[in-house]
């Protein structure tokens, strides 16, 4: 999977350089390119926002630097160009699995007010938000964009990592414990030490369905949450 990302800010990315994600791309599971906008700039000190036409706040980048920068990526027609912004469709769970099938992603982060209208009728196709807020830029979401969609990739997780957690199934995870087996006197739930792999399937299953009642029941359908509401009821005799 190959990711594009143009920005005004390479320098932010450095903590997606880390860890799983550098790992990946150490093995050449994936590859992450990142193109200073602030190249293709048209003038001697490197402009690449002027004044909104019509007045108001802000700075806006230029339509022609961007598409410069755009088209300066090799193999650009078979991508698929998203932007970064909070008109865009929040990403979720199921956003992040489709994008994950893809094999070239181009991310356009805007800084400022944001990018002139006409590039983005030009060169997007799709439009992702991270959430009902504004940020300063588009760094940290094309990050978001990158972290979650690079798990999907096969190579970059150990097998069946993505299998059961947050979000598969509609669920929440169950909780999670290690070693050591008491800690401040609080000792990991028996069945988990039993050895009893299907009563241990059992129980990460109710606990998802009851930590998704208590924490997001609008992911839940009726049954389910009646399903919780019975498992909380027995647990409390
Ligand atoms: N004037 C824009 C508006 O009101 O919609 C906001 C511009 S914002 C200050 C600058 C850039 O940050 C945007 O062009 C976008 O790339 C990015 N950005 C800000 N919030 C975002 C969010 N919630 N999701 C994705 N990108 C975001």
């Amino acid at each position: 999977m190959k990711f594009d990302v143009l920005t005004l800010f390479p320098e932010m990315f450095e903590p997606i350089k880390h860890s799983i994600i550098n790992r990946a791309v150490e093995k050449n599971v994936i590859d992450i390119n990142l193109i200073n906008i602030r190249d293709f700039s048209k003038d001697k000190h490197n402009h690449v926002d002027d004044t909104p036409y019509g007045g108001g706040a802000g700075m806006v980048m230029q339509a022609d630097v961007v598409y410069d920068a755009y088209n300066s990526i090799e193999g650009k027609e078979n991508a698929k160009v998203i932007y970064l912004t909070p008109k865009g469709q929040t990403l979720n769970q199921n956003k992040v699995r489709e994008l994950s099938k893809e094999d070239h992603l181009i991310l356009l982060c805007g800084h400022y007010e944001g990018i002139d209208q006409r590039v983005l009728d030009e060169i997007v196709d799709e439009e992702i938000s991270v959430g009902d807020y504004v940020l300063t830029g588009g760094e940290l979401p094309a990050m978001v964009v990158v972290d979650s969609v690079s798990r999907y990739v096969n190579g970059v997780l150990s097998e069946g990592s993505t299998n059961e957690e947050s979000f598969s199934n509609n669920l929440l995870e169950y909780p999670q414990y290690t070693r050591p087996e008491n800690f401040n006197g609080k000792s990991v739930p028996e069945v988990l030490t039993s050895g009893n792999h299907q009563e241990i399937a059992k129980w990460r299953f109710e606990q998802s369905l009851i930590t998704t009642y208590k924490k997001r029941p609008d992911l839940l359908t009726e049954e389910q949450c009646k399903q919780a509401e019975e498992l909380l009821k027995n647990s409390q005799n």
